[in-house]
C-alpha cells in the first residue's frame, strides 16, 4: 500500500497524498458538475479559474512581479517538457537578440549576426544537453561554453568551477543568453546562488518551489512540473516582459531564415503562448490543477507576512538534506558523496557505496526496498545511489531512510 512505501524517485516523483486523493475525485466529477476534470474544455470558465488560481499561487509563492511594464513577468504553461524548453529558450532569445540588432542597424546584418553568442554554464548532464540543443539549432560556433565542470574534475561532473575561471562572452551586445541549470538532477549539483550574466535563463526543473528565487535577476526561468510541482505534462516558464512584445521586438521569421538562424514551432513560441494566456492550443488543465493544489498547500503552510512565502519549504528541505548528508559524512568509510561539499544539491543526493563494486550498491538498494524505501537507484548514465529529496518527501520518510543508511553502514564495518 501507499503507506508502506517511502518513495524517492527523481521524476516523476512523489506527490502529496491528499492532492492525489482529491485528484481521484475530480477525475470523475469536477465540482459536482457530473463531468470529470480531464473532460472539461480548456476554454471553460472552470478551466480559466484553475489557470488563474495556479498562476496567482505561484506569483505569491515566489514573489513574481506582476505588471504590464517591462519589470513584470508572465507565467506560462507549455508542453514538451524541460527538453522542449531547451529549444524554446534558443528560439526566443535569438529572436530577441536579432530583433534588437535589426532595430539598430539595417545594413550588414549578416556580418553582425555572425557575432551571436549563447553562453552556457555546463555543470551537469542537463545543462550539457541544453547546450547541445543550442549547438544543434544555431551551430556550435555560436555557443560559448562559459565553463565545463568536467574539465576541472577528471572528466566527471560534481562541482561548479569558480567564476574567475569562466570565459563569459566579453561584449554584452553579443550575448543572447546566459544559461545555467540551477539543480543538476543526475549529478547532484546545485547552485548556492544564481550566477551573474547577461540575459540570464535558468532551468529549475528539479528544485522549483524549494527555496526563494531572485526572479528579477532572470530573463526567464523554466521547469518541468513532474518533480516538485506536479504531474508530467506541463512545463512552467516565468518570462520577463522585457523580453516579450511590446517591450522587446522579435526578429521577423524571414530575417531569421535569411541569416540561417532557426525559427521555432509555434507551440514553443513564448510570445504566442503569453498572448493567449497559455491557451493557444489544448492545455492539460488537470496538470495545471494538480500544480495549483500543490502550490495551495505550500501557501497554507507559509505565513502571509513572509515574502516570498516559500521560506518554510526551504527550511524543511534544508533540514532533510542536512540530516541525510550528515549520515553519509559520518560514515565516509562506507559512503562517498559524489559532488563537492560546496555545491551539494538539497534535492538530489548522489553518492556511491564504497567497496567499489556494483554488488555493494545492489545490496544497499535491495535492503532499502525490503524496508519500503523505493526509487533510490542513480541515473543510468552515472550509476550509484540517488536520494531525491523533493518537497513531497515527508520528514518521517527521510528519517526512516537515514536510519537504514546508518544500519547498512554499521553492517559493512
Ligand atoms: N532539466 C532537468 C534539470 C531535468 O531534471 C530534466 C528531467 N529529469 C529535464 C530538464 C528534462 O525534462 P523532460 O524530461 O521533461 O524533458
Amino acid at each position: 500500500s501507499r503507506d508502506a512505501v517511502s518513495y524517492f524517485g527523481a521524476g516523476p516523483a512523489p506527490l502529496p497524498t491528499p492532492v492525489l486523493e482529491e485528484a481521484s475525485k475530480v477525475l470523475l466529477n469536477y465540482h459536482d458538475s457530473g463531468i470529470g476534470i480531464t473532460e472539461i474544455s480548456h476554454r471553460s470558465p472552470e478551466a480559466n479559474a484553475i489557470l488563474a488560481h495556479t498562476q496567482s499561487s505561484l506569483r505569491k509563492l515566489l514573489d513574481i512581479p506582476e505588471s504590464d511594464g517591462p519589470e513584470g513577468y508572465q507565467i506560462l504553461f507549455l508542453q514538451g517538457g524541460g527538453s522542449g524548453e531547451f529549444s524554446a529558450v534558443v528560439y526566443h532569445m535569438v529572436s530577441v537578440w536579432l530583433g534588437a540588432l535589426a532595430k539598430k542597424r539595417q545594413q550588414g546584418l549578416d556580418q553582425e549576426a555572425a557575432r551571436l553568442r549563447l553562453d552556457y554554464l555546463v555543470t551537469g548532464s542537463w545543462s550539457l544537453k541544453a547546450s547541445q540543443e543550442a549547438a544543434r539549432l544555431v551551430g556550435a560556433e555560436h555557443v560559448n561554453g562559459v565553463t565545463d565542470a568536467r574539465k576541472h574534475r577528471d572528466g566527471k561532473f560534481g562541482l561548479i568551477p569558480p567564476p574567475d575561471t569562466w570565459t563569459q562572452t566579453k561584449t554584452n551586445d553579443d550575448v543572447a543568453l546566459t544559461y545555467y541549470c540551477d539543480n543538476e538532477t543526475v549529478d547532484g549539483v546545485e547552485f548556492p546562488s544564481p550566477p551573474s550574466g547577461q540575459n540570464l535563463v535558468a532551468d529549475m526543473s528539479s528544485n522549483f518551489l524549494s527555496r526563494p528565487v531572485d526572479i528579477r535577476r532572470h530573463a526567464a526561468i523554466f521547469g518541468g512540473a513532474q518533480k516538485n510541482v506536479g504531474t508530467t505534462g506541463i512545463t512552467i516558464a516565468i518570462v520577463s516582459n522585457s523580453i516579450l512584445p511590446p517591450h522587446a521586438e522579435m526578429a521577423d521569421p524571414t530575417l531569421l531564415r535569411k541569416l540561417g538562424l532557426p525559427v521555432g514551432p509555434v507551440v514553443l513560441d513564448w510570445p504566442t503562448i503569453a498572448k493567449n494566456n497559455s491557451l493557444y492550443n489544448t492545455l492539460p488543465i488537470f496538470d495545471v490543477w494538480i500544480a495549483g493544489q500543490v502550490m495551495q498547500r505550500l501557501l497554507d503552510q507559509s505565513p502571509v507576512e513572509k515574502s516570498p512565502r516559500i521560506a518554510e519549504q526551504e527550511a524543511e528541505s534544508n533540514k532533510k538534506s542536512q540530516m541525510l548528508y550528515s549520515v553519509l559524512d559520518g560514515h565516509s568509510d562506507v559512503y562517498n558523496v559524489v559532488p563537492d561539499k560546496s555545491v551539494r544539491s538539497r534535492m538530489n543526493i548522489c553518492f556511491r557505496v564504497k567497496g567499489g563494486d556494483a554488488e555493494a550498491e545492489k545490496a544497499f538498494l535491495k535492503g532499502a526496498e525490503g524496508k519500503g524505501l523505493m526509487g533510490l537507484k542513480g541515473h543510468r548514465s552515472v550509476g550509484g545511489i540517488r536520494i531525491s529529496n523533493y518537497n513531497a518527501v515527508a520528514v518521517a520518510a527521510a528519517e526512516k531512510l537515514a536510519r537504514y543508511m546508518e544500519e547498512f553502514a554499521g553492517e559493512r564495518k
